[in-house]
């Protein structure tokens, strides 16, 4: 575990939950996703997303030639993203921009 990884886990915690971003399913503490597997972070072409829970991160992921997990090609562009906006709902904040 890398120290941004960590760190991402950690905000995530301040928050309240960790929740996975692709199917939602949510942990208390870091210690609890990391006793899980949790990937903190992880790639889809430039964009960073995270975290995700073991399932998600076995069944979406590799790991990169950079040891930084990435979304599989024949699943880029097809995940919808609980951190992403909602296109009809301009209320809504992007979490994403917390970590970039
Ligand atoms: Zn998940």
């Amino acid at each position: 575990m890398t120290e941004e990884a960590m760190a991402w886990f950690e905000e995530e915690e301040e928050i309240g939950t960790i929740r996975c971003v692709i199917c939602g399913v949510a942990v208390d503490s870091v210690e609890e996703a990391l006793d899980c597997d949790w990937a903190p972070f992880f790639y889809e072409g430039n964009d960073q997303h995270g975290p995700a829970c073991a399932g998600c991160s076995s069944a979406l992921m590799r790991v990169d030639e950079f040891g930084e997990m990435e979304v599989k090609e024949e699943y880029r562009g097809k995940i919808r993203y609980l951190d992403e906006p909602l296109e009809d709902d301009g209320d809504y904040v992007f979490m994403g921009a917390i970590y970039n």
